[in-house]
């Protein structure tokens, strides 16, 4: 093919950001460069796709002859190499907006990516897309040529040599779609050789469902491999597949491939990566399962067809139960669609459950990667919460540090007696078996889960029961506790001895109410404390005091103080001398009960005015310190 030169070209600035982009692009990107063919590529495929969906929808299109294709050529000698395809093309419009700001997806996101992950992991760039402009990491000057597949258009060259400007000039009497001419810089010039191009495509292009000639030699793969049979696919194919939709380096942790005919036809092939890269802190993660019909893309990262904390999956779903021409913006709102979704995640979550039992080492891998997504679910996703609970996995009082328990397994060794599922929140293991919520289930030899992400409590709020058991966390002010054989073995070891009568107890929790007035709702003998002295619940049972500390956290207005009750331990020493300081010197013995309040919300994980604090145990201290 002749190459066309442009006439009459007008100049532009790159838009601002593009400019930072490029520089970048020029200056620091050295590592993976080899990712712009990649990157040109994908292009050309994504043109191709938009052009076969179009050409469903108009009844005419230019060219509409021309096979759907993409066409390599380079030349060692000239060190040009350029990248052709019959896709939907760009008018000059479509040239100035596209290629000279940063308007769309990829992109962009590379860009915010790039800030983020500025002194992390460099290499995982290459998994983010650069988009056209990685053309300028191997090239001084870039050409595209680009006829719009509309009747109207002519055609137009775009140029640039990517330092601040480009311009646009008329081409007329060029084919339908794009063609990329880059001439390559000196350091370069190896990506004119033919074997090269070869091997890149190979390694990051191989699943294009576009053919990829070089030499008008098909490079790559082409077949759909969702739509093979499974046991005509090989490891390495299915890996490879990974990579190539996923610009992963690694093998995936899961992969789940399925065809359904009923209720929908579905051919399915989803991938769980190994790496949670919002975890990562590289941004929220963005859709990852492509939408296809009968092999034809219909949208690309579909945020329709799974859940919102499905959004870590990569993969392809096909129906050809959809409508081949419906259009992207319908997707959300249509009820194949939205069925399609239901049918998906359930056979997902079925899946997880099946891996769980057979390959627990497996999952406790995915589980420390992505339980957060999980818990997204079991709070957003009313529909699928009892599956999804299933799924979760905590700590407890049984388990030794840093291994999990289901709520299977909880619920499958509860005692005799036992009807509900314990759970408390604390910052760490440590810190919650130091602390009063769980002296009463040791006594009892309950096991209790430990809750030790903030966003628990709200999970086990939103799910409410488990199999018929209902989840209660253990600073709930109206916790009754089963007899277990255990604890009336304790009980019968240590008897009253020791402790307050009921008189004596009731009239100083009475006093102690009145000492601490609006900062408490009440204040009672407790049923439940072993070794500490007090203990702060909530009266009312759907709040628990890590849910109010998120909830204080994010601004959402709480009353401070007042909503709690305090329960005092009437065997514990501070208690029996606080009975009787209460009548030697009342002044202090309120400062003493004004402390053992701050503790006990210490304790609880919740704030105290840190000044009133310290200043009032160093009264305390002074006093115990006098005369020694
Ligand atoms: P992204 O592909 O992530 O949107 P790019 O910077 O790679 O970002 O491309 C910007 C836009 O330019 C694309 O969204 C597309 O509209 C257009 N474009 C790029 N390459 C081609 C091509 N080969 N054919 C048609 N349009 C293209």
């Amino acid at each position: 093919m002749a190459e066309k030169t442009a006439a009459h070209p007008e100049t532009f600035e790159f838009q601002a950001e593009v400019k930072k982009l490029l520089d970048i692009v020029i200056h620091s990107l050295y590592t993976e460069r080899e990712i712009f063919l990649r990157e040109l590529i994908s292009n050309g495929a994504d043109a191709l796709e938009k052009y076969r969906h179009q050409s469903v929808l108009e009844e005419e299109t230019f060219d509409s002859h021309l096979p759907l294709e993409i066409n390599i050529e380079a030349d060692e000698e000239k060190k040009t190499i350029t990248i052709t395809d019959t896709g939907i093309g760009m008018d000059r419009g479509e040239l100035e907006a596209n290629l000279g700001t940063i308007a769309h997806s990829g992109s962009k996101t590379f860009f915010t990516r790039l800030a983020e992950a500025e002194r992390k992991d460099v290499h995982l760039i290459g998994q983010f897309g650069v988009g056209f402009y990685a053309a300028f990491m191997v090239a001084d000057s870039v050409r595209v040529q680009s006829r719009s597949c509309r009747m109207d258009d002519q055609g137009h060259e775009w140029a640039s040599e990517g330092a601040g400007t480009f311009s646009i000039a008329p081409c007329p009497g060029i084919r339908r779609g794009t063609k990329i001419i880059l001439h390559l810089k000196e350091d370069a010039a190896e990506f004119a050789r033919e074997a090269t191009i070869k091997r890149i495509i190979k390694q990051y292009s191989n699943f294009v469902s576009f053919p990829i000639k070089v030499k008008g030699e098909t490079v790559n793969t082409v077949q759909a491999v969702w739509a093979k049979p499974k046991s005509e696919i090989t490891e390495e194919e299915y890996t490879d597949f990974y990579k190539f939709i996923a610009n992963g380096v690694e093998e995936p942790l899961f992969r789940l491939h399925f065809a359904t005919d009923a209720p929908l036809a579905i051919k399915a092939l989803l991938f769980v990566p190994k790496e949670n890269f919002e975890r990562l802190g590289f941004g929220r993660t963005e859709p990852g399962v492509n939408l296809y019909c009968q092999k034809v893309l219909i949208e690309q990262h579909s945020a329709a067809i799974l859940p919102e904390w499905l959004r870590f999956l990569r993969g392809v779903v096909d129906s050809e139960d959809l409508p081949l021409n419906i259009s992207r913006q319908a997707l959300q709102d249509n009820a194949l669609v939205a069925k399609l979704n239901k049918v998906l995640t359930k056979r997902l979550l079925k899946f997880l459950e099946e891996q769980a039992a057979a390959e627990p080492e497996k999952y406790t891998a995915f589980w420390e990667q992505f339980g957060i997504f999980l818990k997204e679910g079991a709070v957003s996703d009313f529909a699928h919460r009892p599956e999804i609970a299933k799924l979760l996995r905590f700590e407890s009082s049984k388990t030794e540090p840093g291994k999990t328990v289901s709520l299977a397994d909880y619920a499958g060794r509860m005692q005799e007696r036992q009807k509900e599922i314990y759970y408390i929140n604390g910052p760490s293991r440590e810190a919650i078996e130091a602390g009063p919520y769980v002296e009463a289930f040791k006594r009892r030899e309950l096991e209790i889960i430990y809750t030790l992400e903030p966003i628990d409590d709200f999970v086990f709020s939103h799910l409410g029961e488990f199999d018929g058991k209902r989840l209660l966390s253990a600073d709930r002010g109206d916790l009754e506790l089963p007899e277990t054989p255990a604890a009336q073995e304790a009980e019968a070891e240590k008897g009253g001895e020791g402790s307050l009568d009921q008189e004596a107890a009731q009239s100083l929790a009475k006093w102690m109410q009145e000492v601490l007035g609006p900062r408490v709702k009440e204040v009672r003998e407790s049923k439940r404390l072993v070794d500490s002295p007090a203990i702060v619940v909530n009266p009312d049972g759907f709040l628990t005091s890590s849910m109010e500390r998120v909830m204080r956290a994010s601004g959402q207005g709480l009353q401070e103080f007042g909503s709690k009750n305090l329960e005092i331990n009437p065997r514990h020493p501070l208690l029996r001398n606080l009975a009787a300081l209460r009548e030697a010197d009342e002044d202090f013995a309120r400062t003493v009960a004004e402390q053992i309040l701050d503790n006990a919300l210490i304790q609880a994980g919740l704030t105290v005015d840190p000044r009133i604090l310290v200043e009032r145990s160093y009264r305390i201290l002074e006093r115990s310190t006098k005369g020694s």
